[in-house]
């Protein structure tokens, strides 16, 4: 099944990988913290491995494309910058390769025409002498 035009795979990071930058970001006391905003990690569902070089953007799974978030930082960098950067890529790939959808009018009788209806920026034709003379 194809997921996207940039690949079907993903590679998520090996043990040792999170293992070595779980270490990288422990203070001297060994209390985990966020890479980018500094705050206190706490728990598996807070601690995020996130790829800095996305990874349908062919960023490896290696430990210096490895930064350790918090769960704010993770989806600020998610939806911010990796998935409009990913979305472009598709775009580009779409166009390169003439993958984009046939652009089809669309049929239909469509709708009846009437006369236009009098607007403000139409002078209204009010009587005067001028018109009375044309009559
Ligand atoms: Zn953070």
């Amino acid at each position: 099944m194809i997921v996207n035009l940039r690949g079907l795979s993903r590679t998520e990071f090996p043990q040792s990988v999170r293992k070595a930058a779980f270490r990288r970001c422990c203070d001297a006391s060994g209390q985990p913290h966020c890479e980018t905003c500094g705050c206190e990690l706490n728990g598996r569902s807070g601690t995020i491995y996130e790829h800095v070089t996305p990874d349908g953007l062919q960023g490896e799974p290696t430990l210096e494309n490895c930064r350790v978030h918090c769960k704010t930082c993770a989806d600020v960098k998610t939806f911010t910058e990796d998935n409009p950067r990913m979305q472009k890529a598709d775009r580009v790939l779409k166009h390169t390769f003439n993958l984009e959808r046939s652009k089809q009018k669309i049929r239909s009788r469509g709708f009846a025409k009437f006369a236009a209806q009098r607007t403000a920026t139409r002078p209204i034709r009010k009587w005067s002498p001028a018109i009375e003379a044309e009559q």
